[in-house]
């Protein structure tokens, strides 16, 4: 079955010189052509996540370019967007030329990397060069740290809605956040925890809306986590603010009652309760969040090791997103469609970010090939990335992806 114009239909795929090049009933197939016999699964535009650390240059030993981008492919990802907080930083083009080199030689998929907002990535300080990085970054964020001052927001917003780019926020207001490393909520409370509370996120969040409002700058939502959140944009939204928003595997299907004493459930912003996790899915119905990314941030198993308080924020997700998504909101719970999956893992971060590909005729040949059937659990000893910290660990799914394929090139495939 494949995934056009909103709908599944059963067809052939025909792909020449890495784009679409029919797609129909029956198409006779030419010499020398591969043909992948993928009948009994559903073929959708290549996933693309436009919020994952890949942590070159500057952290080899938690990720590379190229073992990121090979977990992205397994976990049907044609594309991803990569964050700034590598070194040196992309705060200039002579910075962020290293990266771009890096890419060209290494990625397994294309590799859109963000430009920072501050110089060295600082949420402060300096503004980066927007005008000389905007050419080759998907957009700019200081992700990781929330640009503390009004001012220096404002005029970011301003400088960067010159260049036709957006601004991806990690909206986090560092004087509410009181040394908390854990969702400020019964779990914390119980097990003694320090916690983060929801207003320091959103308290930005509607700063930067109401900015985005007065420059027009176009202005994204990183991994948004609470429900004063997800209310906040919906207002905006329908006031007419050119804002889009994300959020993340774990914020949807976890709560703080299912936390442990242990690392793989420690990210940043982090999992909250019941009524947020039941507002984000409500935000994901009405179209008040846009997209689902995975915020896949790797570290040593060591800077995990050490418990929900000490060790590092960030979890990995490329290569479990689909898996656990699929599996408990589609398959399980039928909360979602597996065409409302697509436009949240394809179509509209396509669209907002400006990344071309997908299965319409003409166009670039990004594919991703789900077997609904497939069944597994989640193991992070199979994992292609160098991070192995994921709250899904031991999860049971029933739903893989069998093939990824980027620009025609098959970048992922299924041993059986
Ligand atoms: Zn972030």
């Amino acid at each position: 079955m494949v995934y056009q114009g909103g709908v599944f239909s059963a067809a052939d795929v025909a792909v020449r010189k890495g784009a679409v090049e029919a797609v129909g009933e029956m198409i006779p197939p030419r010499p020398g052509d591969r043909i992948f016999d993928v009948s009994h699964c559903f073929l959708v535009p290549g996933f693309v996540d436009v919020h994952v650390h890949l942590r070159e240059p500057g952290f080899l030993y938690k990720e590379t370019i190229e073992t990121g981008t090979r977990a992205a492919a397994r976990g049907g990802y044609a594309a991803v967007c990569a964050m700034p907080n590598v070194t040196p930083a992309p705060d200039m083009l002579k910075n962020l030329k290293v990266q771009l080199d890096i890419i060209r030689k290494k990625a397994v998929v294309p590799v859109y990397p963000y430009g920072c907002i501050t110089m060295g990535q600082r949420g402060k300080g300096q503004l980066a060069d927007f005008s000389a990085l905007a050419p080759y970054v998907c957009g700019f964020s200081d992700d990781g740290r929330g640009v503390q001052e009004e001012e220096l927001m404002e005029l970011a917003m301003l400088a960067v809605k010159k260049t036709g780019r957006l601004i991806a926020a990690h909206c986090e207001d560092e004087s509410l956040l009181r040394g908390g490393y854990i969702h400020d909520g019964p779990y914390a409370r119980e097990h003694g925890h320090r916690g983060i509370c929801p207003e320091s996120e959103t308290a930005q969040v509607k700063r930067d809306l109401a900015l985005a409002a007065r420059t027009g700058c176009p202005y994204h939502v990183c991994h948004v986590s609470a429900k004063e959140t997800v209310w906040a944009i919906r207002e905006a939204k329908k006031a007419g603010v050119d804002v889009t928003c994300e959020t993340a595997p774990h914020y949807l299907l976890l709560t703080d009652a299912e936390l442990q004493e242990d690392g793989r459930f420690k990210m940043n912003p982090p999992i909250r309760e019941k009524a947020d996790q039941e507002a984000l899915i409500e935000g994901i119905l009405d179209g008040t969040i846009d997209m689902i990314v995975t915020d896949h941030a790797p570290h040593s198993d060591e800077e995990k090791a050490k418990g929900l308080e000490g060790s590092l924020m960030g979890v990995v997700g490329l290569e479990c997103a689909f898996r656990v998504l699929y599996d408990r909101l589609v398959r399980g719970e039928k909360i979602l469609s597996l065409e409302k999956l697509t436009e949240l893992m394809s179509l509209n971060p396509r669209k907002r970010f400006s990344i071309p590909g997908g299965l319409e005729v003409g166009q670039r040949a990004d594919i991703t090939v789900i077997d609904p059937e497939k069944q597994g659990v989640i193991d992070p000893a199979d994992f292609f990335s160098m991070g192995r910290a994921t709250p899904f660990e031991g999860w049971e799914t029933t739903g893989d992806i069998v093939l990824t394929m980027t620009g025609g090139s098959v970048v992922w495939k299924a041993k059986n």
